[in-house]
């Protein structure tokens, strides 16, 4: 009899225990069950060989063709070579040690997986793939009795594996482990099982690890899917509810105040989505219950202002507003922006200041102990109707007045637990809470990662607005291209524009990770060169093809005051040229730049690189954004730049960046628990499940809110809870 909660270590024995503890996280028995293949071999169909990447970690189901042993220098040694072939195609596996061994066992027409990491092998007629002493399993070889028994049918379970276990030894402590495994009581209700059709979990996890045939496998991943969507939506219904639940303080529009002001001075019209998305944000605040609402909008769609309006109706109605920005540099600039667009209605108390005027307070982490001690009592005292700042502001410190609305910008760095950790802030009461987001995020994962929200949109730019072209410059293939861009900014700023150059490494410093937040520049193979510095490149800019022209710095290492001193500069017209990493990607506003060339390119996400663009081009000038890099025309690196280069929609874009990414790193950046929560459910492509679990799930919570009739469920999802809590303290 085994359980999901008993360790590995006991059932399988020390050594496996460890092994899959160290290699791939696996403690338990319920972690190795969730484990599950990644895909299935067919016993009778070979492996692909021409699809093998380079460095890539691979199991291959191949057949020897030929073995031959070569003396080697060290007349002790002996080199043995095996070719495997899939009929085409051959790869080459390489053993140094116990020839004998393994000639005895390969021989030419046996079958087997073998599993390893691929390296090139590049002379001058040939390209030959290799796998050096790579472990292998033998199909059909009955020197190995054992091997067989692990697949129960013609197919042959491929799992994620390590180097030290390979997916034949997971397919073995599977087998062992169904073998006397007590499934769990089943989280799914069975009322619900029989509407959807879906089979239980002990079949379930039986056929995904020990299918019999493709029928099986497709069974059991549709029922394991409804275990995860339905988990997650039932842990947002319940959110929902109890928030829906809670008091709030009505904070009414006024047309007598600093909102109404505010109107009569607006420099521009306000684009209708802004309209629309304002007086739906107008009614929520005037409810007894808290707002929840997700704000997308387009890069450059204004959602400053629409959050502005909201937290002038809130001190209007005697409340407090709090701006959160994910870096100092965003919130430095909230904070110039929003004194500066507010005027002297931001002078209250002060001598000229409007009688309606309020005050904007800032706070971030590295303010000077005076500066710091000036806006905790402005906050405190509510003469600061608004305040922005960084993470300082969620500090235990920070007592607010009467806090009223939360807003949070670019909600992608934030989590549901910093947002609940500012609603605190309101004592008895609950702020009304207001998250911004320039990510666009297809409706399933709007669904799944801020499924407790409501959503509205703002699909509008302003009037006015020219497109940003996007280029891509191939360096390594047509390096003259790379200085005609140089040539294009020294143009734009010769005109009065203003030019961003992001590199994406500060440079500078050992092991040196620059800002680098959510770029692929760690991945692949580690014999690239290093990305391309901040502080290698400004210097080569400013004494090269930029002489003459006044260039900045500006990276995530530099002191606070130096950031600001240093935007402030730029968007004052006074830096020409901003050399700078991702700290510019969010929210930056000069509308005078009017050119972004982003070296290395191809290190950074697609959502990200789109974000970075959306730094120019909004003004009325057209801006122009220009993706340099090294990789080869046909990779697909260079097609993700290509996808970039060749449309400004950001939800197309958003796609295509999840598409590429595992779906446990979307969550990741937002809500899941260190081991992600969704295995088997792909959120772009299982939109139905999830659709149909939120359905049930809602449905489940409208009638029993603390799910007293299910316990099982009730204790995964306070699981999945501990487990982002835990995820949550280790950032802080
Ligand atoms: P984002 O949605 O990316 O945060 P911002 O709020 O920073 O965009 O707005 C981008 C720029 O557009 C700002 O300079 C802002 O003043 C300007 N803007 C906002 N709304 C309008 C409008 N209705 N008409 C013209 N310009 C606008
Ligand atoms: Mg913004």
């Amino acid at each position: 009899m085994t359980t999901f909660e008993e360790s590995l270590t006991k059932v399988l024995g020390a050594k496996t225990g460890k092994a899959l503890a160290t290699h791939l996280g696996l403690e338990t028995v319920g972690d190795l069950m969730r484990h599950y293949p990644r895909r299935y071999a067919e016993r009778a169909e070979l492996t692909d060989l021409a699809s093998l990447e380079r460095d890539e970690h691979v199991t291959v189901l191949a057949e020897v063709e030929k073995v031959t042993v070569r003396p080697m220098r060290d007349p002790r040694k002996k080199l043995l070579e095996a070719v495997v072939t899939d009929g085409r195609g051959k790869l080459s596996l390489t053993f140094f040690n116990k020839p004998q061994w393994h000639e005895s066992r390969l021989k030419p027409g046996t079958r087997g997986l073998f599993a390893g990491k691929v390296s090139e092998f590049v002379t001058r007629t040939t390209r030959k793939r290799q796998l050096n002493h790579p472990e292998y399993v033998l199909l059909d070889g009955s020197s190995d009795g054992e091997t067989i028994a692990e697949f129960a049918g013609s197919l042959i379970p491929v799992y994620p594996a390590a180097a030290k276990v390979p997916s034949w030894q997971l397919a073995r402590c599977a087998r062992v482990v169904l073998d006397t495994l007590v499934a769990p009581e089943d989280p799914l209700p069975a009322d619900l099982r029989r509407r959807h059709g879906l089979i239980d979990l002990a079949d379930a996890l039986r056929m995904i690890h020990r299918p019999r045939d493709r029928g099986e496998v497709a069974r059991a991943k549709q029922r394991l899917k409804w275990d995860e969507a339905f988990l997650l939506q039932a842990a947002l219904a319940q959110r929902r509810f109890a928030a829906n639940a809670l008091p709030a303080r009505p904070r009414p529009l006024r047309d007598d105040g600093l909102l109404a002001e505010f109107g009569t001075r607006l420099p521009f019209e306000l684009t209708e989505g802004q309209r629309e998305v304002g007086a739906q944000i107008a009614a929520d605040l005037a409810r007894d219950h808290p707002m929840h609402r997700l704000l997308q909008g387009e890069v450059g769609s204004g959602k400053t202002v629409v959050a502005l309006r909201a937290m002038l109706q809130t001190v209007d109605a005697g409340g407090q507003a709090a701006l959160l920005a994910p870096t100092e540099v965003l919130a430095q600039q909230h904070h110039r922006s929003i004194t500066a667009m507010l005027g002297d209605l931001a002078e209250g108390g002060m001598l000229g200041g409007s009688d309606k005027a309020t005050r904007v307070a800032l706070l971030t982490g590295s303010q000077s102990a005076a500066a710091r001690r000036e806006a905790l009592l402005e906050i405190a005292s509510g003469a600061a109707g608004i305040a922005v700042g960084t993470h300082a502001l969620l500090e235990d410190k920070v007592q607010f007045a009467d806090l009223g609305l939360v807003v949070i910008d670019e909600q992608h760095r934030f989590g549901v637990e910093q947002r609940d950790a500012l609603r605190e802030k309101a004592g008895d009461t609950r702020p009304h809470v207001l998250v911004m987001t320039a990510t666009p995020i297809p409706r399933t994962v709007a669904m799944t990662v801020y499924g407790d929200l409501d959503t509205s949109a703002l699909t509008q730019l302003p009037a006015g607005r020219s497109p940003i072209a996007t280029h891509v410059v191939p360096a390594a293939e047509k390096p003259n291209y790379l200085t005609r861009a140089w040539d294009r900014v020294c143009e734009e700023v010769s005109r009065g524009r203003q030019a961003y150059i992001v590199c994406p490494r500060i440079g500078d410093a050992e092991g040196d990770e620059g800002d680098i937040s959510d770029t692929d520049a760690g991945a692949g193979s580690d014999e690239r060169r290093p990305p391309l510095a901040v502080m290698d490149v400004a210097p080569m800019l400013a004494d090269g093809p930029f002489s003459g022209l006044r260039v900045g710095v500006l990276h995530g290492r530099l002191h606070p005051d130096e950031k600001d001193r240093v935007m402030r500069a730029f968007a004052a017209g006074e830096i020409d040229v901003l050399v700078a990493t991702t700290v510019i990607e969010v929210g930056v506003d000069v509308p005078n730049s009017t050119v972004m060339i982003i070296m290395d390119a191809d290190r950074f996400g697609v959502s990200q690189l789109h974000q970075l663009r959306g730094r120019v081009g909004r003004g009325r000038l057209p801006g122009l954004c220009l993706l340099v890099t090294d990789a080869m025309a046909g990779s697909p690196a260079r097609e993700r730049l290509d996808a970039v280069a060749s449309t400004t929609d950001g939800f197309e874009l958003s796609r295509i960046d999840l598409e590429q990414r595992r779906e446990g790193d979307v969550l990741g950046a937002a809500q899941s628990g260190r081991r992600s929560s969704l295995r088997m459910l792909k959120l772009l492509r299982d939109e139905d499940v999830i659709e149909a679990a939120r359905q049930e799930a809602t449905a489940l919570v409208a009638e029993d809110p603390s799910l007293e009739s299910q316990p099982v469920l009730r204790a995964e999802i306070a699981r999945l809870l501990d487990e982002e809590r835990a995820e949550y303290l280790e950032k802080t």
